[in-house]
């Protein structure tokens, strides 16, 4: 049942897409769709009859109108969000995720005779890192941009649907010159009413974390994955965080942190690109361009499961230790 409302919300999602593109009804064939061996309705169709289904997906689908909450944007506004959209894509301004070496592209070179191809355990593919001119190591790009620049591109956000209920945009705050940055999920309602990353009791609890550890809030930088609250702070959705993580990509890239500890799951899997839950992660430096990061349990977790500050407590000496010898 909960993949049926996964489904759902996602059929939502895509219908309140097609709308913005102006789509108003699409005949949907589906005899074809029930037969495709790939179709999600293929799963479905263990737990709903075709007979069901058919009362479920008429053959010929209106889009239901769906009342949005969001305010009514002129096409002015739509068309320059539109190209902020795109402009914040384009790979040249992206410190893109492992997996893609984009900006290795051309250096990349057969590993050399005789040499094994190391393995990216995390992503399990091979990656060569052996070049004509002596080993590779992916590192951040130069940044060529500013914080400001970048909340000054975000500007009042429309790109996704999380900006009709929320009351402010939480963006990242801390030193800028930090060699540690966290990374959390999205805003609580705490956060959403104040407009600053972990203010709330999890907040608390991260800045006695940070205090374990020797150092004050104002000494690291703090992120969410999402800047705008979800309703009933629910985990954002896989287009909701594609939508914002770029900006804390960028963020990354101008701060430059030593190490990047990562809260919980959605910030581990989005920045490191991986589906590989936290609790087999942490506790072990993993990589993100040359930039050590530790992925640990989210302090919400903590409040919920007080056992576990244990292994967070192994993980943040495991942080310390490397920011005392560097
Ligand atoms: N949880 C998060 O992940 N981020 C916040 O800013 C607050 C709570």
């Amino acid at each position: 049942m909960s993949e049926f409302s996964t489904l759902l919300a996602d059929v939502k999602e895509q219908i309140l897409y097609l709308q913005e593109l102006g789509v108003e009804n699409f005949a949907v064939d589906l005899p074809e769709i029930l037969a495709s061996p790939t179709s999600n309705v293929q799963s479905l169709k263990s737990e709903i009859s075709r007979e069901k289904l058919e009362r479920f997906v008429p053959t010929d689908f209106e889009i239901p109108k769906i009342e949005s909450a969001r305010p009514k944007i002129t096409a002015a506004e739509n068309n320059s969000a539109r190209q902020s959209l795109l402009e914040s894509t384009k790979l040249s301004r992206l410190p893109s995720l492992p997996k893609r070496n984009s900006f290795l592209n051309n250096q990349i070179t057969e590993p050399a005779r005789g040499k094994e191809v190391p393995k990216n355990t995390l992503l399990n593919e091979e990656v060569p890192q052996v070049s004509l001119f002596g080993d590779l190591k992916q590192t951040l790009p130069e940044a060529n941009e500013t914080l400001e620049d970048i909340r000054a591109f975000i500007g009042n956000c429309i790109r996704c649907t999380l900006c009709e209920s929320r009351t402010k945009i939480v963006h990242s705050e801390g030193n800028r010159q930090a060699d540690l940055l966290f990374i959390g999920e999205a805003p609580g309602a705490n956060e959403d009413a104040e407009g600053r990353p972990f203010v709330g009791k999890a907040g608390q609890l991260l800045n006695k974390i940070i205090e374990s550890i020797g150092l004050k809030r104002e000494d690291v930088f703090i992120g969410n994955v999402n800047r705008c609250r979800p309703p009933q702070n629910r985990q954002p959705t896989l287009v909701e965080a594609a939508t914002c993580r770029p900006f804390l990509l960028r963020e990354i890239a101008v701060v430059r942190p030593k190490i990047i500890v990562v809260l919980g799951n959605t910030a581990t899997q989005n920045l490191l690109d991986t589906k590989v839950g936290i609790t087999k992660l942490r506790g072990e430096f993993q990589d993100y361009f040359g930039v050590k990061v530790m992925p640990t349990f989210h302090p919400a977790y903590l409040l919920r499961d007080p056992s576990k500050k244990r292994e967070v407590w192994e993980d943040m000496k495991k942080v310390r230790d490397f920011l005392n010898q560097t």
